[in-house]
């Protein structure tokens, strides 16, 4: 396996892929980069550009990181690359940024090299640009590459993806996920926080950072409380709207599939939530299996609801309301 110290750990397998293709000369015209979102898929994009564009690439495909060509890389005024992405978070790519590419892929490089294209979040390219830009996929020009990257590829048209050579970038397993929180002077429980970053370390970094456990646990306490009536469920639901919607769905999911476990087995080994055990092992033994496993589709509806941007509030209240109600005997 090749390895390049400027990539996290776990890009380690997918650089090898990248680092063949230069010594190979076999640069794909056009490559898809998938994975789930905070796995540093546009880091290692480009360091791929980078040591493509290198004037004095190593014998293992890495960047000199000093000769002209990676200097200007380095201050990001490469004449030969460009990088295309929504002009904000969560935005669209659209077709006018499209429209001026089909210049830059046809100027000839300024350095009798490559030209190189990332589009950030393609997945995000509106009908029109994403039309506009299969356009330069079915006529590629020579030495071009163009590397598409996106956590939701299916989102992507699949004339457009099939157009592609592929590269699945994975999450690491959770050794190397832990090692690598631990390198980042991280100390709090890394199952619990990789858990709720589905594994994703930078995630998990960035939870840890912003003291996300201890609002987790905060909200726990919350939710017991809502469940012995001794506060009202409408207040709370407007407490949470502070913490981010889809953790707090999250959570209230892995709590009830853990008190559903508990039910079935007084102690389970695997539970989303072990520092809560005897909490949930409590609610366990006071709930009605019928009415948990229905307040448990009842969260599932509500969660649907959610991602079409209902009111937020609203969604909240009527899932603590429920959980109130299973708790009243
Ligand atoms: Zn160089």
């Amino acid at each position: 396996m090749t390895s390049n110290k400027d990539l996290y750990s776990w890009l380690h397998g997918s650089w090898s892929q990248l680092a063949a293709y230069l010594a190979q000369q076999r640069i794909p015209q056009s490559l898809l980069i998938t994975g789930k979102k905070g796995l540093g898929k546009q880091q290692l994009a480009q360091n791929f550009v980078k040591a493509l564009l290198c004037e004095q690439r190593s014998i293992e495909s890495l960047a000199c990181g000093h000769c002209s060509s990676c200097q200007l890389f380095n201050a990001n005024t490469h004449p030969d690359f460009t990088v295309i992405q929504p002009e904000e978070a969560g935005k669209s790519i659209t077709i006018s940024q499209i429209r001026g590419l089909t210049d830059f892929l046809l100027l000839s490089s300024q350095f009798n090299s490559y030209r190189a294209l990332i589009i950030n979040d393609a997945h995000r390219l509106t009908h029109a640009a994403a039309n506009s830009f299969l356009k330069s996929l079915e006529e590629p020009v020579e030495k071009t590459c163009i590397i598409l990257i996106s956590d939701m590829p299916t989102a992507l048209p699949a004339t457009i993806r099939s157009r592609c050579q592929k590269l699945f970038v994975e999450a690491p397993d959770s050794e190397v996920a832990k090692q690598w929180l631990q390198q980042q002077q991280i100390s709090e429980d890394l199952d619990i926080l990789l858990n709720m970053a589905h594994g994703v370390p930078l995630t998990a970094q960035q939870y840890a950072n912003e003291g996300i456990l201890a609002s987790r646990k905060s909200c726990f306490n919350d939710w017991l409380k809502i469940s012995r009536q001794q506060v009202s469920p409408v207040f709370i639901a407007e407490q949470w709207q502070k913490v981010s919607d889809s953790l707090i769905l999250f959570w209230m999911t892995t709590w009830v599939t853990d008190t559903l476990k508990c039910y079935f087995n007084q102690n389970p080994d695997k539970c989303y939530n072990p520092d809560f055990k005897p909490s949930l092992q409590e609610l366990a033994q006071r709930l009605e299996l019928k009415r948990l496993f229905k307040f448990y589709d009842l969260l599932l509806r509500q969660k649907k609801r959610l991602s079409s941007q209902l009111n937020k509030q609203l969604i909240f209240e009527e899932i603590l309301i429920n959980w109130a109600r299973l708790s009243r005997k």
